[in-house]
């Protein structure tokens, strides 16, 4: 059974606010509700976590939506859908990587409903944490994806501390390649946060994949224009092509000068408990042509210190192969 919630739907960010912090921890931020609901249905956290019992939609919320551009950038409302980014001529135009990571997202009826928000905020997908086991995330002292006969192999290579969850969002390595920035309004006022400090692992806190705290609203992310209109290459490895999950994905952005890389963004999901930037494989083809030679050095880079789990070995292959196309997708 679904359990009972009271759905408040106000108007204005500062409402939404208001009520998220009269039941703080007993209150829940819903968008597009693709992950929320199914987060009901499963009542995963609810053994040891406060139960929600307020929902507040951000639906009705106007300055949450559109996307804006100028010379500076960006300026996409957290409630503009996964389609809208895929689709706005702009977006397709000067960023890329972006649209392209929006339109590799699950379904054309899940891209409709999903927000931005809702897919950079989104949490583990690891099967025993959603099917209510009693785990390190949610609450316990057991990873039990981390087992000899545990199913792992959508779990991470990099980044583990107990908990081997991966985050799943293909919009988020899209926005670290183009330097975002997710601002956050709370009862303290607003933050701008670096889309790569949004994320934070098990080492800080093995029960959330970001910085959001009860009461705390992403309004917007803001998308510098440093990179609009570069080289990009976004590619999304899944089980099956039909909307899935990426396995891993990799967006790189590039500026070439004379056929030689002057300057690359690159970020990985899928690998991590958070979205990476590969800082390393950065500085490493930085100055070379983006060749054979080069894509082999930063697909080796890429994958230095891998530690995969049982079934997860099969990343590392395809770690280092996308990233190697990544350097190869650039030069055309
Ligand atoms: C079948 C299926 C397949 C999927 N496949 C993919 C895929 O291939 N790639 C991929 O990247 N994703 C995939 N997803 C995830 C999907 O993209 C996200 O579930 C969706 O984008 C969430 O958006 P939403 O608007 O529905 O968010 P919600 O479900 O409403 O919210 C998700 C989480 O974000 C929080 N949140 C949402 N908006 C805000 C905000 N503005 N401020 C603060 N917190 C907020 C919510 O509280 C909740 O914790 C899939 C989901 C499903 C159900």
């Amino acid at each position: 059974m679904m359990p009972a919630f009271e759905l408040f739907q106000p108007s204005s960010v500062d409402e939404a606010i208001g009520v998220l912090r009269r039941y703080d921890k007993e209150s829940w931020v819903l968008a597009g509700g693709l992950d929320s609901l199914e987060w009901l249905k499963n009542r995963v956290e609810w053994p040891k976590a406060p139960y929600p019992r307020a929902m507040v939609s951000l639906e009705g919320i106007e300055e949450l939506r559109g996307i804006r551009s100028g010379p500076d950038g960006l300026e996409i409302g957290a409630m503009t859908t996964l389609s809208e980014l895929a689709e706005h001529p702009e977006v397709v135009d000067r960023y890329g990587v972006l649209a392209s990571a929006a339109g590799q997202v699950a379904s054309p009826q899940i891209r409709n409903q999903g927000t931005l928000g809702g897919n950079i905020a989104q949490d583990s997908r690891c099967w025993y944490y959603r099917g209510g086991f009693d785990c390190y995330r949610a609450g316990g002292n057991t990873c039990y994806a981390d087992t000899p006969t545990a199913m792992n192999h959508d779990h991470c290579l990099l980044g583990a501390d107990r908990c081997i969850t991966v985050n799943s969002s293909d919009v988020a390595p899209a926005l670290i390649a183009l330097d975002a920035r997710v601002v956050i309004r709370g009862p303290g006022g607003e933050d701008v946060v670096p889309i790569e400090r949004f994320y934070i692992g098990p080492g800080t806190d093995i029960t959330r994949m970001n910085v959001l705290e009860p009461g705390m609203v992403i309004t917007r992310v803001q998308v510098p224009g440093a990179w609009s209109g570069t080289r990009s290459y976004f590619e999304k490895a899944r089980h099956r092509q039909s909307w899935d999950f990426g396995a891993v994905n990799v967006a790189a952005v590039a500026r070439l000068s004379g056929g030689i890389i002057e300057g690359i963004r690159l970020a990985v999901n899928g690998v991590a408990p958070t979205p990476l930037r590969l800082t390393a494989v950065e500085e490493a083809v930085t100055g070379s042509p983006p060749d054979e030679e080069t894509a082999t050095i930063a697909g080796e880079t890429a994958i230095w210190g891998a530690r995969p789990v049982h079934y997860s070995d099969y990343k590392v292959t395809l770690l280092r192969n996308l990233v190697r196309r990544a350097i190869r997708g650039v030069a055309v």
